[in-house]
């Protein structure tokens, strides 16, 4: 009886160990860093710069909006 306490009381350890070990890792993850947003030159919405399209160092948000150009 007295060993299966001891293993018993060591399988909990190892389990709060493996758990605390688990979140100090979650915690140390870097938070995900938003998207980077960027405004349309011709109507000032504001997009995701992956969808945005760069044109002459100004993004636009549509291909329209990139050929009329800056307002
Ligand atoms: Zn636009």
């Amino acid at each position: 009886m007295g060993k299966l306490l001891f293993f018993g009381l060591l399988a909990l350890m190892v389990y709060l160990l493996l758990r605390k070990g688990r979140g100090a890792q979650r915690t140390a993850e870097p938070p995900k860093a938003p998207e980077d947003m960027v405004r349309c030159a011709r109507c000032g919405v504001h997009l995701p710069r992956s969808e945005s399209i760069l044109s002459g160092g100004e993004f636009y948000c549509c291909e329209q909006h990139r050929a009329e150009g800056k307002s």
